[in-house]
């Protein structure tokens, strides 16, 4: 696939979009203008690739908008070289993003055939996150504790094991509520028994499910 001037063009209009929308990382613009998001998806979409939608990326799922990309990214308040786990690789292309703002990124998908599909591209930029086929609902226990942690699927709830798994001072951006609709919610871990939770309104995405599918 080619990057053209077009694209490029069509990039720019994107970030000019997200700015409006009130994105103003502009670390997190920097790297919508370096990952062309075309290269996620079927050719048949590739002209509407920059438009403000989410598409189908297989298996039944889908590439977030690239406003819910931007906003997850922002509210984590990232800093390089952050150790950051993220649920639900999909597309790769959130995966890409977060390795472009020079964070250590570990990414878990509970279905194969995305997490082969994802690792392809992922490769393609040469950026070399951890990627693991399983179950998000666990984490990564063994590269725990993680300064971030981004769930890019809605959950039905908060997994204990995840805010477990955080660093004292680390946060968790997590869509939380029912397969219609839910709340961002940003966990801040202030010690080991203490959370501090925010809430930053509604969104889409598709469900955060147990087990994984061969
Ligand atoms: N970050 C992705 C968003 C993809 S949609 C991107 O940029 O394209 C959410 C993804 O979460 C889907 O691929 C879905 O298969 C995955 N998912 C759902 N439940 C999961 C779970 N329990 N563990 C890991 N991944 C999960």
């Amino acid at each position: 696939m080619q990057d053209t001037y077009k694209h490029k063009g069509m990039r720019k209009q994107l970030i000019d979009q997200l700015r409006q929308k009130g994105i103003t990382d502009e670390r997190v613009l920097t790297a919508f203008e370096a990952i062309p998001r075309h290269f996620f998806l079927d050719l048949v979409f590739e002209q509407q690739a920059y438009s403000n939608v989410a598409f189908q990326i297989g298996a039944g799922q889908t590439i977030s908008h690239p406003y819910t990309v931007a906003f997850q990214t922002s509210i984590l308040e990232l800093k390089r070289g952050e150790k950051i786990l993220e649920i639900g690789t999909g597309s790769g292309f959130q995966t890409c993003i977060l390795c472009s703002m020079g964070m250590k990124v570990f990414s878990i998908e509970r279905q194969k055939e995305l997490h082969i599909k994802a690792k392809g591209i992922i490769d393609h930029f040469r950026f070399t996150p951890k990627l693991f086929f399983g179950d998000g609902y666990e984490g990564k226990e063994t590269y725990a504790p993680f300064d971030k942690i981004l769930v890019t699927c809605g959950a039905p709830f908060i997994p204990e094991k995840l805010v477990k798994q955080l660093k004292v001072g680390g946060m968790m951006v997590i869509p939380v509520g029912d397969l219609d609709s839910q709340e961002m919610h940003r966990i801040t871990k202030i010690s080991d028994t203490e959370y501090k939770e925010e809430v930053f309104g509604n969104f889409s995405f598709v469900p955060m499910l147990e087990k994984t599918v061969r």
